[in-house]
């Protein structure tokens, strides 16, 4: 059965080698570093304070023995003590907070950043829904470290290693003596706690198994039956049942275990320390308040060193996830936008030249290196001229698409755009200079204006007017209550396919680009949509250089030039008629069965 464990972040060791390589964060601490100290001082004040209240409890019951004029005064200190922990509590709490929340944007902000830049590559390798909810993960447990995990650690630090001293101090036989037992009772019994969580998972697990058979089978009743496989369903089932059985009792019988271990091991312990505490007593080398505020601290340690175990477990967690972090913002971006932004855009384009040029390109996806997808394929699209792409599909024609935008790199041949080769652009500035348009229209949610504008946010309400008109998407945009302002997506209105693709349309008239890519929608639209997407479609290539992936015949029809494409290279070339002239040819055979 599938599990899901895409999402979880896996423990690292803690290495020296991680922890050097961890220590790169700091830089998003770094602006909060003097209230990280002060969170620090808070904490170390509050675990301190925390360890001198068996002190004071042991001298309260001492005092009632032999000087109860005291009593009052310890009880106040006790107060103040409180009072001091309370304070020192709250602040290293607000410290923390206020520390990690603010480190925590910084970080998610330079994640996001990077991630926007990453080269399209990366995010086929990975499907984009496990990628956030990893990285959503693993941000959740650098928060739980930096406001829980990390102040546990060092209070339990503090509090074994000044309990112990406040220990040896008030009597270091009783120490030794407590030392050599509990410490050993503790560890075995947080192991032993781990074995029974580990098996109790394995029982879910033989569960969840044997609930699969019953679904298969009954949700497949029809096949089962049909196939008289009854009987063998049943002993199915019965394995499995049978193995959730077998494997729950031998988990009560650790569980029974871990009982028994817990009354003789820490009970035991405790009676130990305690009948060679009184002991002492009786040949006078302790007080009996001693031996009270010796137990308090023996459970106060016995209790920190239990909790370690997990402590631990969850700081290994977050060496995982800032290594994967680290592994993330360590990928390479393919240039860096926010610097290259800053290019001027006006490149001045040579007369003349055609404005892209394939030539003798191979390529295969970085993903399927063995599979070639375009084998000397050469094309010229002269400036101005309206190209359409024809072809089978898995031809490649999306392919050639990419590889104009700059997405992927052909690994043989050269590209030009207007007759330069496309290294020596900018992909950014390249990438200006087009508009794309998909064949699935993707909208943002955010308001219809802001969709049109954004391939140019800094449009004029008029030139948004404008390109909603060029694009016949304007009349639709009027007749909505909010306009413009009318909001896209799950709270605002649905669009209809017809209607998308108008405001893609509108989208790219308002870009204005050098070349347009476009890749026709298959989806068959009513046919009002359909003459009103056409018509929009048509003025917006006019003129224009553009690349069309074509499904349509009147599309083809009013190209300058048809690329037929089969196998990754370009098999005939010319107008409609010019093609449908050839006698035997690919293209002619082709509209006969696809586009007519
Ligand atoms: P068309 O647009 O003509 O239908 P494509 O350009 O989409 O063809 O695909 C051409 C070939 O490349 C197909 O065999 C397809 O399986 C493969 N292909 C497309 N995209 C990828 C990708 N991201 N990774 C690997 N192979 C791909």
């Amino acid at each position: 059965m599938a599990r899901r464990s895409g999402s979880k972040t896996p423990k690292k060791p803690i290495t020296w080698k991680a922890l050097k390589r961890i220590a790169r964060m700091y830089v998003y601490i770094r602006p909060f570093q003097g209230e990280f100290l002060l969170g620090m001082l808070f904490l170390l004040l509050s675990s301190s304070s925390n360890l001198a209240f068996p002190a004071f409890l042991g001298d309260l019951v001492d005092a009632a023995q032999n000087d109860p004029s005291q009593i009052n005064p310890i009880a106040g200190t006790l107060a103040a003590l409180l009072l001091a922990q309370a304070v020192f509590s709250f602040g290293r709490i607000v410290f923390f907070e206020r520390v990690a929340q603010r480190a925590l944007a910084a970080l998610r902000q330079a994640m996001y950043s990077h991630l926007i830049d990453l080269p399209l590559p990366f995010f086929h390798n990975r499907r984009v829904g496990e990628l956030t909810s990893r990285l959503q993960s693993d941000i959740g447990v650098l928060q739980e470290t930096f406001t829980s995990t990390l102040a546990e650690f060092i209070r339990q630090i503090v509090v074994i290693v000044g309990g112990i001293a406040l220990l040896t101090y008030t009597s270091w036989k009783l120490t030794l003596f407590m030392l050599a037992i509990l410490p050993v009772v503790v560890v075995l019994a947080v192991v032993f706690g781990s074995r029974i969580r580990k098996y109790s998972k394995q029982v879910q697990d033989a569960s969840a198994d044997s609930n699969t058979v019953v679904e298969e089978s009954l949700s497949a009743i029809a096949t089962v039956t049909a196939y008289t496989s009854e009987n063998r369903e049943r002993a199915r089932y019965e394995t499995a049942n049978q193995n959730v059985a077998k494997l729950a009792i031998t988990g009560g019988i650790l569980r029974g275990g871990f009982a028994s271990f817990l009354i003789l091991g820490l009970f035991g312990a405790l009676v130990a320390v305690v009948w060679k505490g009184t002991s002492l007593i009786a040949t006078g080398e302790l007080d009996a308040g001693q031996l009270f505020s010796f137990v308090i601290y023996s459970g106060f340690i016995g209790g920190s060193i239990g909790g370690m175990a997990d402590v631990y477990a969850r700081l290994q967690k977050a060496v995982g996830a800032t290594e994967a972090l680290l592994d993330m913002l360590d990928e390479a971006i393919e240039e860096n936008s926010a610097h290259v932004a800053d290019e001027p855009e006006g490149r001045p384009i040579p007369d003349g030249a055609s404005a892209v040029r394939f030539e003798n390109v191979d390529f295969a996806y970085p993903t399927r290196p063995d599979v070639p997808v375009l084998s000397n394929f050469s094309l010229d699209i002269p400036s101005g001229a309206q190209v359409a792409l024809v072809g089978p599909s898995g031809a490649g024609k999306s392919t050639v698409v990419q590889l104009l935008l700059r997405f992927h790199a052909a690994q043989q041949g050269q590209l030009f755009l207007h007759g330069e080769v496309a290294e020596s652009w900018k992909k950014w500035t390249w990438r200006k200079k087009t508009a794309w348009v998909p064949q699935e229209v993707i909208l943002f949610g955010h308001s219809i204006r802001e969709n049109i504008a954004y391939g140019r946010p800094e449009s004029s309400e008029e030139e948004i007017l404008e390109a909603a008109r060029q694009a016949n998407a304007l009349e639709f945009i009027q007749r909505f209550p909010d306009g413009m302002d009318t909001q896209i997506g799950e709270r605002g209105v649905q669009l209809s396919g017809g209607q998308r693709q108008r405001i893609a349309i509108a989208r790219a008239v308002l870009r204005n680009p050098d070349i347009l890519l476009l890749d026709e929608a298959t989806s068959s639209l009513d046919a009002e949509s359909e003459a009103l997407v056409q018509d929009a479609l048509q003025r917006l290539m006019s003129g224009r250089t553009s690349l069309v992936i074509a499904h349509r015949l009147s599309t083809v029809r009013n190209a300058d030039k048809i690329a037929f494409l089969q196998d990754g290279a370009v098999q005939e070339w010319g107008s409609h008629e010019e093609l449908m002239a050839l006698p035997h040819g690919k293209y002619r055979q082709f509209v006969a069965q696809q586009l007519q």
